[in-house]
């Protein structure tokens, strides 16, 4: 699907997606940019995706009527989130290019799918899941390794930003825990110590062609990403061309099209640079690799649009070092929990700096309003201006 060419219905050639949050907008910004029209699929009616495209289809991701005005209006059609009923896409599929599949999607959405994937490509790539058990009866409960504990209790289904995980120290803790999830099928993982965590975005085409970006570490605070940090060489080399050779084989036994991001942890094995554990996978563009926007000649929501288009894939080259902090809802209130507005005038008067707001109308704690990277020419400038950053935010 060329650029500035006209669609199947005669339309200039238009790129959908399902779902309206801030990746859906940034996708859309991406294909804009290199004229392709676009649709959003999203039942809420001001979503970041939706203020940012004209056309906006308001119904539910299952709504037989929304996704055939999707499948008719667009030439291509993808996913901005893993919680869109994989059904949806495969109904998609059969009327136009959907990438990526609903079957990867499906994979994604259930993390005992995803870790029985993980496990399977483990003698391959050499990094295996967290030791695990699922848990989807009160006998499964019942047998549960006292080796898996102190453990997380995840739900299969649907958690993000830490939401559905409760940390268990005890066989009763876990009981009371999964009462408390609703027990619904969960999967208990031993609680590791993380000497840290790092993410790995690969982009692969429908004719299996792959590029992908250095591994980014990650700090998270209460379960949700606070920080990446994207200076590629202060990472142990080894460990780096590990966890990339590893999300290229997991991308690649999937037949994956589109952008993938594979998180790992590092884990203290007695060795110099630490062993890799995998712990999840977004079947999209992921938070951690937002700085590519700022700080790539081509960026993670680029390389959707080329996956979706069909369009040649170019091994992304970073230019700068960069740092990104997340902008959640709390730096919209002030120590007493008043409103407040955070000081952008003072954040934009830093070389460097390059903020990402998501035209959210509500605040809340916790919820992802916007980012802000930082570049510069050495990783300590970028340092020294996150510093300053954090210094007015507050
Ligand atoms: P989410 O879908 O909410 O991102 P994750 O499974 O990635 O869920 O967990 C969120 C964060 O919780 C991780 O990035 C990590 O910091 C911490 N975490 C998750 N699993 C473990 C574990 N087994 N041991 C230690 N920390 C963990
Ligand atoms: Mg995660």
């Amino acid at each position: 699907l060329l650029p500035g060419t006209l669609g199947h219905a005669g339309q200039p050639c238009t790129l959908g997606v399902l779902g309206g949050g801030q990746l859906g907008r940034m996708f859309v910004q991406a294909a804009q940019r290199l004229g392709y029209a676009c649709a959003v699929l999203e039942p809420e009616s001001h979503s970041p995706a939706a203020l940012a495209c004209p056309q906006h289809i308001q119904t539910d991701y299952a709504d037989p009527q929304g996704l055939a005005q999707l499948a008719q209006r667009c030439d291509a059609i993808t996913t901005e989130f893993e919680n869109v009923p994989a059904e949806a896409l495969h109904w998609l599929a059969q009327q136009r290019p959907v990438a990526p599949s609903a079957a990867a999607v499906a994979l994604a959405q259930d993390r005992i799918a995803e870790k029985a994937h993980f496990s399977a490509c483990a003698p391959l790539s050499g990094v295996g899941p967290a030791p695990y058990a699922v848990i989807e009866t009160e006998a499964d409960l019942h047998a549960v390794p006292v080796t898996l504990l102190p453990g997380i209790l995840k739900t299969a289904r649907l958690g993000y930003d830490g939401k559905g995980q409760q940390r268990v120290h005890t066989p009763a803790e876990l009981q009371a825990a999964w009462q408390q999830l609703g027990q619904v099928p969960c999967v208990l993982e031993r609680l590791l110590t993380l000497q840290e965590e790092l993410s790995v975005l690969v982009a692969r085409g429908r004719d299996g062609q792959m590029v992908h970006y250095p591994p980014q570490r990650n700090l998270h605070r209460d379960g949700i990403l606070a920080l990446t940090q994207a200076c590629p060489g202060r990472l142990a080399a080894g460990l780096a061309e590990r966890a990339v050779a590893a999300s290229r084989l997991i991308a690649a036994q999937l037949g994956y099209v589109g952008v993938l991001c594979i998180e790992f942890f590092v884990i203290d094995d007695g060795s110099a640079e630490g062993a890799l554990v995998l712990n999840e996978m977004a079947p999209r563009p992921h938070n951690s690799g937002h700085y590519t926007l700022d700080a790539c000649d081509v960026s993670q929501f680029d390389l959707q649009v080329r996956t979706l288009a069909g369009l040649p894939l170019v091994a992304p080259r970073q230019h700068s070092p960069a740092l990104m902090l997340n902008l959640l809802g709390e730096l919209w209130f002030d120590a007493q929990g008043q409103p407040r507005s955070p000081d952008w005038a003072a954040v934009l008067a830093l070389p460097g700096a390059h903020l990402h707001l998501y035209g959210k109308h509500e605040a809340r704690p916790g919820r992802k309003m916007g980012h802000l990277t930082l570049t510069g020419p050495t990783p300590e400038q970028v340092h020294a201006t996150a510093r300053a950053a954090a210094a007015i935010l507050g």
